[in-house]
């Protein structure tokens, strides 16, 4: 119970690595907001996981706003007050990675992916940092940034910066908030398996070449991220701010 009664809110939270570390906070006794693109398609998975939520004895509700949006930080947290007891965990999750090749980038690709990696999340962190400030009893705050923020990738032009973006921002905001006594730090994936890179990987060749440049022997799993955010969020992380965590089976440091 690392986070009993605490409020958790997860951006991108419907499916992959937000939806494991929904899940392992409740586990953990946290009460979740779930925040999801707002499509209609997505509504079914956020059902579902708010009734896996509440058979482990904890609330949850679901949130449809596009992460893009300067506002959406603003109602997501407006959810953690009217449902349960503010926000003690921000989790900026949400994100997209759509492969593309540099030198004939559509420009709307570009900002999307920006728009919604970086700019929003900027806008939410803030949102959840000032509330944070309001309550007066510190918090958590935790970008899901990626290896992509220390290494290149050709299809990803567009992507690692964001994600670069991410860990500076989650440094600067550990300065900014450690005042406030809230805890600022990034979590950076290796290739973990979910929809964002599932056509990435359909290419057999690719996806063993991954595998076999992971110490650990395989591709991550969703789950393989949870333990890392309930640590990041709860008190057994109370002196961590400013850091970032690389969970990638070892990959980064794997060079010959
Ligand atoms: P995923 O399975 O594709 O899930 C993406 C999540 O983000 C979904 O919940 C989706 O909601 C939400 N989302 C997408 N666009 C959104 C938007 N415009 N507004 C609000 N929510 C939006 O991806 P994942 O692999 O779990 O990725 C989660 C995070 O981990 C991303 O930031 C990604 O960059 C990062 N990451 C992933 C890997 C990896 O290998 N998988 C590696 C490093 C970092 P809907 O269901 O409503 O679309």
């Amino acid at each position: 119970m690392l986070l009993k009664d605490k409020t958790v809110i997860i951006t991108g939270a419907s499916r992959g690595i937000g939806r494991a570390a929904a899940v392992e906070c409740a586990r953990q006794g946290a009460n979740i907001i779930i925040g999801y693109s707002g499509s209609e398609s997505s509504r079914p998975a956020v059902e579902d996981l708010i009734n896996e939520i509440e058979s482990l004895g904890r609330g949850a509700v679901g949130v449809g706003a596009p992460a893009e949006d300067p506002d959406t930080g603003d109602k997501l947290v407006e959810a953690a007050v009217s449902h349960f007891d503010g926000v003690d965990v921000f989790v900026n999750n949400a994100g997209i990675c759509p492969f593309h090749s540099f030198l004939d980038m559509p420009r709307e690709t570009y900002l999307k992916t920006v728009d919604t990696n970086l700019n929003g999340a900027f806008f939410a962190v803030q949102a959840a940092a000032n509330q944070m400030k309001r309550q007066g009893r510190g918090g958590a705050i935790i970008a899901v940034s990626s290896i992509s923020a220390l290494v290149g990738g050709g299809m990803q032009t567009h992507y690692t910066p964001t994600k670069a973006g991410l860990l500076s921002l989650m440094q600067s905001c550990a300065i900014a908030l450690g005042p406030y006594g809230i805890r600022c730090n990034a979590l950076l994936p290796g290739t973990i398996e979910t929809d964002i890179n599932k056509d990435d990987l359909a290419d057999t060749d690719k996806r063993e070449y991954m595998a076999s440049r992971t110490p650990l022997g395989r591709l991550g799993r969703p789950e393989d991220l949870a333990g890392p955010i309930v640590f990041l969020a709860s008190d057994m992380a109370q002196y961590v701010t400013g850091a970032s965590l690389l969970v990638d089976g070892g990959m980064y440091v794997n060079l010959q």
